[in-house]
Protein backbone atom coordinates (compact mmCIF):
# COMPACT_ATOMS: atom_id res chain seq x y z
CA UNK A 1 0.00 0.00 0.00
CA UNK A 2 1.54 3.17 -0.90
CA UNK A 3 0.93 5.78 2.01
CA UNK A 4 1.85 9.36 1.91
CA UNK A 5 5.59 9.66 3.15
CA UNK A 6 5.71 10.24 7.45
CA UNK A 7 8.37 13.12 6.33
CA UNK A 8 8.55 15.55 3.76
CA UNK A 9 11.81 17.34 2.32
CA UNK A 10 11.24 20.86 2.09
CA UNK A 11 14.00 22.48 0.02
CA UNK A 12 14.54 26.11 -0.51
CA UNK A 13 15.21 26.57 -3.82
CA UNK A 14 16.34 30.07 -3.57
CA UNK A 15 19.03 28.76 -1.43
CA UNK A 16 20.33 25.42 -2.96
CA UNK A 17 23.24 25.81 -4.75
CA UNK A 18 23.01 22.13 -6.90
CA UNK A 19 26.20 21.23 -4.40
CA UNK A 20 24.36 17.35 -4.57
CA UNK A 21 26.22 17.36 -1.12
CA UNK A 22 22.63 16.01 0.34
CA UNK A 23 22.79 13.23 -2.48
CA UNK A 24 26.03 12.20 -1.89
CA UNK A 25 25.45 11.90 2.09
CA UNK A 26 21.84 9.98 2.29
CA UNK A 27 22.43 5.89 2.42
CA UNK A 28 18.91 5.75 1.58
CA UNK A 29 19.02 7.84 -1.90
CA UNK A 30 16.43 10.41 -0.95
CA UNK A 31 17.53 13.32 -3.00
CA UNK A 32 18.88 13.08 -6.73
CA UNK A 33 19.64 15.95 -9.30
CA UNK A 34 17.75 16.39 -12.17
CA UNK A 35 19.98 16.93 -15.35
CA UNK A 36 17.19 18.18 -17.49
CA UNK A 37 15.52 20.75 -15.05
CA UNK A 38 19.09 21.60 -13.09
CA UNK A 39 17.52 21.00 -9.65
CA UNK A 40 17.33 18.68 -6.82
CA UNK A 41 14.57 16.34 -6.16
CA UNK A 42 13.70 14.12 -3.48
CA UNK A 43 11.79 10.64 -3.29
CA UNK A 44 10.44 11.07 0.75
CA UNK A 45 9.11 8.01 1.40
CA UNK A 46 12.37 6.97 1.54
CA UNK A 47 13.49 9.67 4.42
CA UNK A 48 14.05 8.61 7.79
CA UNK A 49 14.40 12.07 9.07
CA UNK A 50 17.95 11.30 10.36
CA UNK A 51 18.94 14.85 9.68
CA UNK A 52 22.15 14.16 8.27
CA UNK A 53 21.13 16.51 4.97
CA UNK A 54 19.96 18.92 6.87
CA UNK A 55 23.27 19.16 8.73
CA UNK A 56 25.72 19.10 6.37
CA UNK A 57 23.48 21.40 3.89
CA UNK A 58 26.04 23.93 2.96
CA UNK A 59 23.34 26.74 2.97
CA UNK A 60 20.63 25.84 5.06
CA UNK A 61 18.55 25.09 1.91
CA UNK A 62 16.90 22.00 3.60
CA UNK A 63 14.84 20.98 6.53
CA UNK A 64 12.72 17.86 7.03
CA UNK A 65 9.27 18.25 8.65
CA UNK A 66 6.81 15.47 9.53
CA UNK A 67 4.23 15.06 7.68
CA UNK A 68 1.21 15.99 8.62
CA UNK A 69 -1.04 14.36 6.17
CA UNK A 70 -2.32 10.99 8.33
CA UNK A 71 -5.00 8.38 7.33
CA UNK A 72 -8.33 8.48 9.19
CA UNK A 73 -6.85 7.56 12.47
CA UNK A 74 -9.61 7.99 15.43
CA UNK A 75 -8.32 7.54 19.30
CA UNK A 76 -8.46 4.20 19.17
CA UNK A 77 -7.08 3.23 16.10
CA UNK A 78 -3.87 5.90 15.44
CA UNK A 79 -2.57 6.53 12.21
CA UNK A 80 0.66 4.27 12.96
CA UNK A 81 -1.47 1.24 14.35
CA UNK A 82 -3.35 1.10 11.23
CA UNK A 83 -0.19 1.91 9.01
CA UNK A 84 1.43 -1.26 10.46
CA UNK A 85 -1.76 -3.58 10.27
CA UNK A 86 -1.48 -2.64 6.67
CA UNK A 87 1.88 -3.57 6.29
CA UNK A 88 1.36 -6.86 8.37
CA UNK A 89 -1.39 -7.43 5.80
CA UNK A 90 1.07 -7.46 2.85
CA UNK A 91 3.91 -9.14 4.51
CA UNK A 92 2.75 -11.53 7.15
CA UNK A 93 5.73 -10.20 8.86
CA UNK A 94 6.82 -9.57 12.68
CA UNK A 95 7.36 -5.48 12.87
CA UNK A 96 10.57 -4.65 13.47
CA UNK A 97 12.09 -1.36 15.71
CA UNK A 98 15.11 0.22 16.79
CA UNK A 99 16.52 2.29 20.15
CA UNK A 100 13.72 2.21 22.93
CA UNK A 101 10.41 2.14 23.42
CA UNK A 102 8.85 5.82 22.12
CA UNK A 103 5.43 5.51 23.63
CA UNK A 104 3.74 7.71 26.31
CA UNK A 105 4.66 5.36 29.47
CA UNK A 106 5.60 7.19 32.84
CA UNK A 107 9.07 8.44 32.85
CA UNK A 108 9.17 8.07 36.48
CA UNK A 109 12.81 10.09 36.02
CA UNK A 110 10.52 13.06 35.34
CA UNK A 111 7.95 12.78 38.28
CA UNK A 112 10.83 12.66 40.86
CA UNK A 113 12.95 15.59 42.58
CA UNK A 114 16.00 15.75 44.53
CA UNK A 115 16.52 17.56 47.43
CA UNK A 116 18.94 20.34 48.52
CA UNK A 117 20.13 21.49 51.84
CA UNK A 118 19.63 24.95 53.21
CA UNK A 119 20.10 26.26 56.52
CA UNK A 120 21.16 23.70 58.39
CA UNK A 121 23.30 20.87 57.06
CA UNK A 122 24.86 23.29 54.57
CA UNK A 123 25.35 21.99 50.95
CA UNK A 124 29.47 21.47 49.93
CA UNK A 125 30.85 23.39 47.45
CA UNK A 126 32.23 20.99 44.65
CA UNK A 127 34.58 23.74 43.44
CA UNK A 128 36.52 24.07 46.29
CA UNK A 129 35.57 20.66 48.58
CA UNK A 130 36.85 17.04 47.56
CA UNK A 131 33.81 15.42 46.11
CA UNK A 132 34.39 11.75 45.94
CA UNK A 133 32.64 10.30 42.62
CA UNK A 134 34.39 6.80 42.48
CA UNK A 135 32.44 3.68 42.44
CA UNK A 136 33.58 0.01 43.26
CA UNK A 137 31.19 -2.66 42.09
CA UNK A 138 31.37 -6.31 42.83
CA UNK A 139 30.68 -8.16 47.08
CA UNK A 140 31.32 -6.18 49.47
CA UNK A 141 32.47 -8.19 53.42
CA UNK A 142 29.20 -7.64 55.33
CA UNK A 143 31.49 -7.21 58.82
CA UNK A 144 35.23 -5.73 59.37
CA UNK A 145 37.12 -9.06 59.98
CA UNK A 146 40.44 -9.10 61.12
CA UNK A 147 43.78 -11.19 60.49
CA UNK A 148 45.04 -13.58 63.08
CA UNK A 149 47.81 -11.29 64.20
CA UNK A 150 45.00 -8.29 64.79
CA UNK A 151 45.69 -6.55 61.13
CA UNK A 152 42.67 -5.61 59.18
CA UNK A 153 41.34 -8.55 56.45
CA UNK A 154 41.67 -6.29 53.46
CA UNK A 155 41.14 -9.65 50.87
CA UNK A 156 38.55 -8.81 49.17
CA UNK A 157 36.52 -10.41 46.50
CA UNK A 158 37.67 -8.98 43.03
CA UNK A 159 36.24 -5.65 41.59
CA UNK A 160 35.48 -2.96 39.28
CA UNK A 161 36.65 -0.07 39.77
CA UNK A 162 35.27 3.17 38.14
CA UNK A 163 36.12 6.88 38.35
CA UNK A 164 32.62 7.54 38.41
CA UNK A 165 29.18 5.77 38.47
CA UNK A 166 28.56 5.00 34.70
CA UNK A 167 29.64 2.72 32.07
CA UNK A 168 28.86 2.49 28.27
CA UNK A 169 26.39 -0.41 27.89
CA UNK A 170 26.84 -3.65 25.54
CA UNK A 171 26.38 -2.72 22.05
CA UNK A 172 28.04 -5.43 19.65
CA UNK A 173 30.35 -5.02 17.03
CA UNK A 174 27.93 -5.98 14.31
CA UNK A 175 25.29 -3.79 15.59
CA UNK A 176 27.48 -0.70 15.59
CA UNK A 177 30.53 0.25 13.51
CA UNK A 178 34.30 -0.90 14.49
CA UNK A 179 34.78 3.33 14.57
CA UNK A 180 31.95 3.13 17.34
CA UNK A 181 33.56 0.10 19.41
CA UNK A 182 36.78 2.27 19.21
CA UNK A 183 35.25 5.60 20.01
CA UNK A 184 33.70 3.64 23.29
CA UNK A 185 36.82 1.72 23.65
CA UNK A 186 39.24 4.58 24.00
CA UNK A 187 36.50 6.98 25.92
CA UNK A 188 36.49 4.34 28.57
CA UNK A 189 40.33 3.70 29.04
CA UNK A 190 40.73 7.86 28.94
CA UNK A 191 38.07 7.78 32.01
CA UNK A 192 38.80 5.06 33.83
CA UNK A 193 35.12 3.29 33.78
CA UNK A 194 34.18 0.23 31.70
CA UNK A 195 32.68 -0.37 27.98
CA UNK A 196 31.06 -3.52 26.77
CA UNK A 197 31.26 -5.71 24.06
CA UNK A 198 27.54 -7.10 23.86
CA UNK A 199 27.39 -10.54 22.28
CA UNK A 200 29.49 -9.65 19.13
CA UNK A 201 32.99 -10.71 20.55
CA UNK A 202 36.04 -8.52 21.16
CA UNK A 203 37.87 -7.76 17.65
CA UNK A 204 41.44 -8.13 17.79
CA UNK A 205 42.55 -4.88 17.28
CA UNK A 206 40.23 -3.87 20.87
CA UNK A 207 42.13 -6.47 23.05
CA UNK A 208 44.62 -3.34 23.81
CA UNK A 209 41.82 -2.06 26.06
CA UNK A 210 40.87 -5.33 27.80
CA UNK A 211 41.18 -3.58 31.28
CA UNK A 212 38.49 -0.94 30.26
CA UNK A 213 36.06 -3.90 28.92
CA UNK A 214 33.46 -5.79 29.75
CA UNK A 215 33.14 -8.71 27.65
CA UNK A 216 29.31 -10.06 27.75
CA UNK A 217 28.67 -14.15 27.34
CA UNK A 218 25.03 -14.19 25.65
CA UNK A 219 22.92 -17.49 25.18
CA UNK A 220 24.45 -17.58 21.58
CA UNK A 221 27.91 -17.80 22.93
CA UNK A 222 29.21 -15.98 19.72
CA UNK A 223 33.18 -14.96 19.88
CA UNK A 224 33.60 -16.46 23.42
CA UNK A 225 37.01 -18.30 23.70
CA UNK A 226 39.20 -18.37 27.18
CA UNK A 227 41.41 -15.50 25.29
CA UNK A 228 38.21 -13.22 25.51
CA UNK A 229 37.34 -14.34 28.34
CA UNK A 230 40.81 -13.38 29.87
CA UNK A 231 40.94 -10.66 27.97
CA UNK A 232 38.14 -8.29 29.72
CA UNK A 233 37.73 -6.69 33.41
CA UNK A 234 34.61 -8.41 33.90
CA UNK A 235 32.36 -10.91 32.09
CA UNK A 236 28.39 -10.57 32.16
CA UNK A 237 26.16 -12.94 31.67
CA UNK A 238 23.50 -11.87 29.41
CA UNK A 239 20.07 -13.29 30.38
CA UNK A 240 17.84 -10.63 28.90
CA UNK A 241 18.13 -7.56 27.89
CA UNK A 242 15.25 -4.04 28.30
CA UNK A 243 14.15 -4.06 25.03
CA UNK A 244 13.10 -7.44 24.37
CA UNK A 245 12.73 -9.59 27.29
CA UNK A 246 12.30 -13.12 26.58
CA UNK A 247 13.54 -13.30 23.13
CA UNK A 248 16.95 -13.50 21.65
CA UNK A 249 18.68 -11.82 19.67
CA UNK A 250 19.58 -11.24 15.65
CA UNK A 251 22.62 -10.46 13.84
CA UNK A 252 21.05 -10.43 9.90
CA UNK A 253 23.69 -12.29 7.73
CA UNK A 254 23.86 -8.89 5.89
CA UNK A 255 25.67 -7.38 8.50
CA UNK A 256 27.45 -10.39 9.67
CA UNK A 257 30.21 -9.67 7.12
CA UNK A 258 34.24 -9.25 6.90
CA UNK A 259 35.39 -8.58 10.33
CA UNK A 260 32.07 -9.12 12.12
CA UNK A 261 32.08 -12.42 11.22
CA UNK A 262 35.41 -13.64 12.05
CA UNK A 263 35.14 -12.15 15.62
CA UNK A 264 31.37 -13.82 16.17
CA UNK A 265 33.39 -17.03 14.83
CA UNK A 266 30.57 -17.50 12.37
CA UNK A 267 30.53 -18.22 8.70
CA UNK A 268 30.05 -14.76 6.99
CA UNK A 269 26.81 -13.75 5.79
CA UNK A 270 24.84 -16.38 7.76
CA UNK A 271 22.29 -14.94 10.31
CA UNK A 272 23.30 -14.66 14.60
CA UNK A 273 20.71 -15.50 16.26
CA UNK A 274 20.71 -16.31 20.08
CA UNK A 275 18.25 -18.29 21.19
CA UNK A 276 16.08 -16.84 24.07
CA UNK A 277 16.89 -18.96 26.89
CA UNK A 278 20.90 -20.09 27.52
CA UNK A 279 20.03 -23.72 27.21
CA UNK A 280 22.16 -24.98 29.75
CA UNK A 281 19.87 -22.19 32.33
CA UNK A 282 17.02 -23.45 33.76
CA UNK A 283 17.02 -22.72 37.66
CA UNK A 284 19.46 -20.33 39.66
CA UNK A 285 21.43 -23.37 40.36
CA UNK A 286 21.97 -23.77 36.47
CA UNK A 287 22.90 -20.09 36.48
CA UNK A 288 25.75 -20.70 39.53
CA UNK A 289 27.21 -23.38 37.46
CA UNK A 290 27.96 -20.84 34.73
CA UNK A 291 28.76 -18.01 37.12
CA UNK A 292 31.54 -20.69 38.44
CA UNK A 293 32.47 -22.06 35.37
CA UNK A 294 33.25 -18.44 34.06
CA UNK A 295 35.23 -17.62 37.58
CA UNK A 296 36.36 -21.36 37.10
CA UNK A 297 38.15 -20.40 33.72
CA UNK A 298 39.62 -17.03 34.47
CA UNK A 299 40.94 -17.84 37.95
CA UNK A 300 38.95 -16.25 39.82
CA UNK A 301 40.48 -13.05 39.25
CA UNK A 302 37.01 -11.21 37.51
CA UNK A 303 33.96 -9.91 38.93
CA UNK A 304 30.66 -11.86 36.75
CA UNK A 305 28.04 -9.82 36.01
CA UNK A 306 24.31 -11.58 35.37
CA UNK A 307 22.32 -8.83 33.46
CA UNK A 308 18.66 -9.01 33.43
CA UNK A 309 15.51 -7.31 31.64
CA UNK A 310 13.28 -5.74 34.22
CA UNK A 311 10.04 -8.05 34.03
CA UNK A 312 7.22 -8.14 36.65
CA UNK A 313 8.90 -10.52 39.00
CA UNK A 314 12.67 -8.71 39.32
CA UNK A 315 12.95 -8.53 42.76
CA UNK A 316 12.73 -12.39 43.19
CA UNK A 317 15.06 -12.41 40.46
CA UNK A 318 17.55 -10.58 41.77
CA UNK A 319 17.28 -12.06 44.94
CA UNK A 320 18.45 -15.38 43.22
CA UNK A 321 21.14 -13.88 40.98
CA UNK A 322 22.25 -12.12 44.26
CA UNK A 323 22.73 -15.90 45.72
CA UNK A 324 23.84 -17.58 42.56
CA UNK A 325 27.49 -16.00 43.16
CA UNK A 326 27.47 -13.49 40.76
CA UNK A 327 29.27 -10.44 42.02
CA UNK A 328 27.08 -7.44 39.98
CA UNK A 329 23.63 -7.52 38.76
CA UNK A 330 22.99 -5.24 35.90
CA UNK A 331 19.08 -4.60 35.34
CA UNK A 332 18.11 -2.99 32.10
CA UNK A 333 14.35 -1.32 31.98
CA UNK A 334 11.69 -1.33 29.36
CA UNK A 335 13.32 1.58 27.06
CA UNK A 336 16.42 0.50 26.85
CA UNK A 337 17.95 0.49 23.14
CA UNK A 338 18.65 -2.03 20.32
CA UNK A 339 19.78 -2.18 17.31
CA UNK A 340 16.92 -3.99 15.94
CA UNK A 341 13.87 -6.09 17.88
CA UNK A 342 10.46 -6.36 17.45
CA UNK A 343 8.07 -4.20 17.76
CA UNK A 344 5.58 -5.76 19.45
CA UNK A 345 7.66 -7.21 22.27
CA UNK A 346 10.25 -3.69 22.78
CA UNK A 347 6.72 -1.53 23.06
CA UNK A 348 4.48 -4.29 25.27
CA UNK A 349 7.13 -6.06 27.41
CA UNK A 350 8.58 -5.08 30.67
CA UNK A 351 8.81 -2.86 33.09
CA UNK A 352 10.16 0.70 33.87
CA UNK A 353 13.72 0.68 35.23
CA UNK A 354 12.60 3.00 38.18
CA UNK A 355 10.37 0.53 39.81
CA UNK A 356 12.37 -1.92 39.24
CA UNK A 357 15.50 -0.84 40.56
CA UNK A 358 14.13 0.25 43.83
CA UNK A 359 11.95 -2.97 44.14
CA UNK A 360 15.27 -4.98 44.06
CA UNK A 361 17.18 -3.09 46.62
CA UNK A 362 14.48 -3.31 48.46
CA UNK A 363 14.22 -6.83 48.46
CA UNK A 364 17.81 -7.65 48.62
CA UNK A 365 17.98 -5.24 51.42
CA UNK A 366 15.16 -6.89 53.58
CA UNK A 367 16.81 -10.16 53.02
CA UNK A 368 20.35 -8.76 54.30
CA UNK A 369 21.77 -9.69 50.93
CA UNK A 370 22.28 -6.14 49.49
CA UNK A 371 26.30 -6.57 49.89
CA UNK A 372 26.34 -9.69 48.28
CA UNK A 373 26.11 -7.79 45.02
CA UNK A 374 26.41 -4.38 43.29
CA UNK A 375 23.52 -3.17 41.30
CA UNK A 376 23.93 -1.30 37.71
CA UNK A 377 20.76 -0.16 36.10
CA UNK A 378 20.27 0.94 32.97
CA UNK A 379 17.24 1.40 29.67
CA UNK A 380 17.17 5.21 29.51
CA UNK A 381 19.68 6.66 32.02
CA UNK A 382 19.35 10.36 29.98
CA UNK A 383 21.58 13.00 31.94
CA UNK A 384 23.60 13.00 35.50
CA UNK A 385 20.21 13.88 37.42
CA UNK A 386 18.76 10.38 36.04
CA UNK A 387 21.71 8.86 37.44
CA UNK A 388 21.89 10.61 40.72
CA UNK A 389 18.19 9.51 41.15
CA UNK A 390 19.15 6.02 40.24
CA UNK A 391 22.22 5.87 42.71
CA UNK A 392 19.30 7.45 45.66
CA UNK A 393 17.31 4.87 44.33
CA UNK A 394 19.71 1.99 45.29
CA UNK A 395 22.22 1.80 42.02
CA UNK A 396 25.79 1.28 42.51
CA UNK A 397 26.06 2.65 39.09
CA UNK A 398 24.56 2.44 35.67
CA UNK A 399 24.74 1.80 32.21
CA UNK A 400 24.12 4.51 29.20
CA UNK A 401 24.21 3.39 25.64
CA UNK A 402 21.28 5.17 23.87
CA UNK A 403 22.74 8.38 25.14
CA UNK A 404 26.52 7.14 24.27
CA UNK A 405 25.52 6.56 20.94
CA UNK A 406 23.68 10.36 21.00
CA UNK A 407 27.12 11.52 22.40
CA UNK A 408 29.22 10.00 19.10
CA UNK A 409 26.41 11.85 16.51
CA UNK A 410 23.73 9.42 16.79
CA UNK A 411 20.25 11.64 15.91
CA UNK A 412 17.74 8.71 16.99
CA UNK A 413 16.22 8.16 13.43
CA UNK A 414 15.37 4.74 15.08
CA UNK A 415 16.41 3.54 11.98
CA UNK A 416 19.49 0.87 12.93
CA UNK A 417 17.55 -2.83 12.20
CA UNK A 418 18.51 -1.20 8.31
CA UNK A 419 22.23 -1.19 8.36
CA UNK A 420 22.31 1.63 6.45
CA UNK A 421 22.70 4.27 9.54
CA UNK A 422 23.86 7.73 7.86
CA UNK A 423 26.09 8.37 10.82
CA UNK A 424 28.52 5.25 10.43
CA UNK A 425 27.39 4.31 13.78
CA UNK A 426 25.11 1.61 13.71
CA UNK A 427 26.35 0.31 10.07
CA UNK A 428 28.78 -2.26 8.66
CA UNK A 429 28.70 -0.34 5.12
CA UNK A 430 32.83 0.93 4.98
CA UNK A 431 31.34 4.24 3.00
CA UNK A 432 29.56 4.94 6.11
CA UNK A 433 31.51 3.56 8.88
CA UNK A 434 34.17 5.80 8.19
CA UNK A 435 32.08 8.74 8.63
CA UNK A 436 32.33 8.46 12.28
CA UNK A 437 35.62 9.65 13.52
CA UNK A 438 36.89 8.04 16.66
CA UNK A 439 38.97 10.59 17.75
CA UNK A 440 36.60 12.58 17.41
CA UNK A 441 33.61 10.09 18.69
CA UNK A 442 35.63 9.47 21.36
CA UNK A 443 36.32 12.80 22.58
CA UNK A 444 32.79 13.81 22.75
CA UNK A 445 31.87 10.82 24.90
CA UNK A 446 34.64 12.17 27.08
CA UNK A 447 33.26 15.21 27.13
CA UNK A 448 29.75 14.38 28.11
CA UNK A 449 30.97 12.36 30.90
CA UNK A 450 33.10 15.23 32.01
CA UNK A 451 29.96 17.05 31.60
CA UNK A 452 27.75 14.74 33.84
CA UNK A 453 30.60 14.14 36.53
CA UNK A 454 30.18 17.92 37.07
CA UNK A 455 26.88 17.97 37.76
CA UNK A 456 26.66 14.62 39.76
CA UNK A 457 29.14 16.99 41.83
CA UNK A 458 26.72 19.79 42.09
CA UNK A 459 23.74 18.10 42.42
CA UNK A 460 25.72 15.76 44.97
CA UNK A 461 27.14 19.13 46.75
CA UNK A 462 23.96 20.75 47.10
CA UNK A 463 22.31 17.48 49.21
CA UNK A 464 25.42 18.36 51.79
CA UNK A 465 26.74 14.73 50.38
CA UNK A 466 30.34 14.04 49.06
CA UNK A 467 30.34 11.01 47.95
CA UNK A 468 28.47 8.25 45.75
CA UNK A 469 28.64 5.64 48.89
CA UNK A 470 26.69 8.04 50.76
CA UNK A 471 24.27 8.77 48.16
CA UNK A 472 23.60 5.35 47.74
CA UNK A 473 19.70 4.02 48.28
CA UNK A 474 19.51 7.30 49.86
CA UNK A 475 15.76 7.73 49.28
CA UNK A 476 15.16 10.49 51.90
CA UNK A 477 17.12 12.98 49.37
CA UNK A 478 14.19 12.18 47.11
CA UNK A 479 10.42 13.30 46.38
CA UNK A 480 7.97 11.85 43.85
CA UNK A 481 5.16 14.68 42.50
CA UNK A 482 1.96 13.65 40.76
CA UNK A 483 2.74 9.73 41.84
CA UNK A 484 -0.32 7.58 43.21
CA UNK A 485 0.42 6.13 46.87
CA UNK A 486 1.48 2.71 45.28
CA UNK A 487 3.97 4.04 42.89
CA UNK A 488 5.48 6.31 45.62
CA UNK A 489 5.70 3.05 47.99
CA UNK A 490 7.19 1.05 45.44
CA UNK A 491 10.17 3.53 44.74
CA UNK A 492 10.30 4.21 48.75
CA UNK A 493 9.85 7.60 48.62
CA UNK A 494 7.66 10.44 50.22
CA UNK A 495 5.31 12.92 47.94
CA UNK A 496 7.22 16.43 47.61
CA UNK A 497 5.50 18.72 50.76
CA UNK A 498 5.94 15.47 53.35
S1 LIG B 1 23.13 20.00 0.13
FE1 LIG B 1 21.81 21.81 0.18
S2 LIG B 1 22.67 23.20 -1.31
FE2 LIG B 1 23.58 21.20 -1.72
S3 LIG B 1 22.21 20.31 -3.27
FE3 LIG B 1 21.45 19.61 -1.29
S4 LIG B 1 19.88 21.13 -0.74
FE4 LIG B 1 21.11 22.04 -2.38
S1 LIG C 1 17.25 9.97 5.42
FE1 LIG C 1 18.52 11.52 6.44
S2 LIG C 1 19.99 12.20 4.90
FE2 LIG C 1 18.34 11.13 3.81
S3 LIG C 1 16.87 12.76 3.25
FE3 LIG C 1 16.18 11.94 5.19
S4 LIG C 1 17.14 13.29 6.72
FE4 LIG C 1 18.25 13.60 4.80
Amino acid sequence: MNFYPEFEVVRNDSRCIRCRVCERQCANEVHWYDEDGKIMLSDESKCVNCQRCVTLCPTRALKIVKSDCRLRENANYSDQTIKEIYRQAETGGVLLSSMGNPNPLPVYWDKILINASQVTNPPIDPLREPMETRVFLGKKPEHITRNADGSLDTKLAPQLSLSMPVMFSAMSYGSISYNAHASLARAASALGIYYNTGEGGLHEDFYKYGKNTIVQVASGRFGVHKDYLEAGAAIEIKMGQGAKPGIGGHLPGTKAVGDVSKTRMIPEGSDAISPAPHHDIYSIEDLRQLVFSLKEATEYRLPVIVKVAAVHNIAAIASGIARSGADIIAIDGFRGGTGAAPTRIRDNVGIPIELALAAVDKRLRDEGIRNNVSIVCGGSVRSAADVVKAIALGADACYIATAACLAMGCHLCRSCHTGKCNWGIATQRPDLVKRLNPDIGSQRLINLMDAWRHEIKELMGGMGINSIEALRGNRLMLRGVGLTEKELQILGIAHAGE
